[in-house]
């Protein structure tokens, strides 16, 4: 394969950009080798500065459940580019975004716009402060919030919940606000609340958590931390930036049924654009200004070109059986992974929710725990990515990232990356 191009764009953007990227696990880091510059992306194809094509299971990190350059969401930003980019004034979009949004989830009352996942969730947990007059916070360990200093937060040695700076930078006043638990384990989520009575504002988590590989609910996992939420007197807060219009339309809350105070959206909504979203209860939303004390603003939020996109993305979730034949596309992949799963089995899992995928190179016989992940071989994993990307299947690179299958994935395409597949696990194992 080669890949000059991209190589030497990197090495130009190595001397102008932080590790010549604006993202850090761009930057091949954990699998080795050099990243590659895309150039073009159409449909489930991803295409490099070297005329490399791949197909595509990264997806932007998950937005582009429609696949690349869609019709719809491309004909959307032409008509409306020409009408100017931004007003800084309300839009229609924006009232035509909310109510879609507000339609897929009865929990959403209102809906507030921003730029990004991180944004949303930096306001929603200032929000939850402000609405309960409390100060703390428990998230749960492995479940990536974005980058706002009150999440990047990770659970301290010795102490189970005491929090600690996961980032250089974070202030340890930051940190001592946030406490950390383990993700699918109800008993020390409930003596956290317990023991901080009376000072817990929210609980937040991914109800499916995709940032640390991807980690499955245990049964009724979800059921009970609403309860204890109701019981404590914390807010619930999903963040659904990834699970949002991805496993349901109405995300993780309408498949698992649990309802959440506050919600926070991102990635998909935008239609590739850049765009989070943060909404619930009518109470908790009146509190925000300009309508409460709770400040949050954006110059460009609701930006009318991202909430096109954005209703394009949307109106043809809703209007294409899009859930069922996503389901169906990972269903496909699933069984004809089978065989092949099955000759390596103690050495690769895959595990699959609706059309989020991963594969973890492990024993075990299934995953639910960030130990449980600690444990996979990510070394393996960094030969696999390669191994793959050399037969023209472009995976996340990173093992603890996971796969999206979009509409624009083929039968063909499933086809072709089972077979690269069963070479690469052949070639490494
Ligand atoms: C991606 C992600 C975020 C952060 O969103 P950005 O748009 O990257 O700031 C927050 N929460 C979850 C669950 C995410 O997957």
């Amino acid at each position: 394969m080669n890949t000059e191009k991209s190589a030497a764009l990197y090495n130009e953007a190595l001397q102008y950009l932080p590790g010549g990227v604006n993202s850090p696990v761009r930057a091949f880091r954990s699998v080795g080798g050099t990243p590659l510059f895309m150039k073009k992306g159409a449909g489930s194809r991803i295409i490099d500065e070297d005329d490399n094509e791949y197909i595509d299971y990264c997806m932007s990190w998950g937005p582009l459940i429609l696949g690349h350059a869609d019709a719809e969401v491309l004909r959307a930003l032409r008509e409306n580019a020409v009408n100017g980019t931004s007003f800084g004034t309300p839009h229609r979009f924006e009232v035509e975004m909310a109510k879609l949004v507000t339609g897929a989830y009865p929990s959403i009352e209102k809906v507030r716009f921003v730029n990004s996942g991180t944004e949303a969730v930096m306001s929603a947990v200032r929000l939850a402060r402000g609405f309960t007059g409390r100060d703390k916070i428990i998230k749960c360990d492995g479940c990536y919030h974005g980058h706002a200093d009150c999440m990047l937060v990770a659970s301290g040695s010795g102490l189970a919940t005491f929090g600690t700076p996961d980032s250089a930078g974070v202030t340890s006043g930051n940190a001592q606000d946030t406490l950390v638990v383990p993700y699918n384990d109800p008993e020390q989520l409930e003596a956290c609340l317990k023991k901080n009575e009376g000072s817990v504002a929210a609980v937040i988590m991914e109800p499916v958590p995709c940032n640390y590989a991807l980690l499955l609910p245990g049964i009724d996992y979800l059921k009970t931390v609403r309860g204890l939420c109701d019981r404590y007197g914390a807010l619930l807060i999903f963040d659904e930036v990834i699970n949002g219009f991805r496993v349901a339309w109405g995300g993780a809350q309408e498949y698992y049924g649990v309802r959440a105070d506050l919600t926070t959206l991102g990635k998909i909504i935008g239609g590739g654009l850049p765009v989070g979203a943060y909404g619930g209860r009518r109470d908790i939303m009146s509190k925000i200004a300009p309508d409460g004390p709770v400040y949050q603003a954006g110059t460009l939020s609701g930006n009318p070109l991202a909430m096109a996109a954005g209703v394009a993305t949307l109106k043809k979730l809703a209007e294409t059986k899009a859930y069922a034949s996503l389901r169906e596309k990972a269903e496909l992949l699933r069984r004809k992974l089978q065989p092949v799963l099955q000759q390596h089995a103690g050495r690769v899992l895959f595990q699959q929710l609706e059309s989020i995928f991963c594969f973890y190179f492990t024993g075990a016989e299934e995953i639910k725990t960030l130990d449980e992940v600690k444990k996979c071989d990510m070394r393996l994993f960094a030969q696999y990515h390669r191994e793959l990307l050399n037969r023209g299947i472009y995976l996340a690179p990173s093992g603890y990232e996971v796969g999206f299958l979009s509409l624009a994935h083929t039968a063909a395409d499933i086809d072709r990356t089972v077979a690269a597949v069963v070479a690469s696990l052949k070639a490494i194992l």
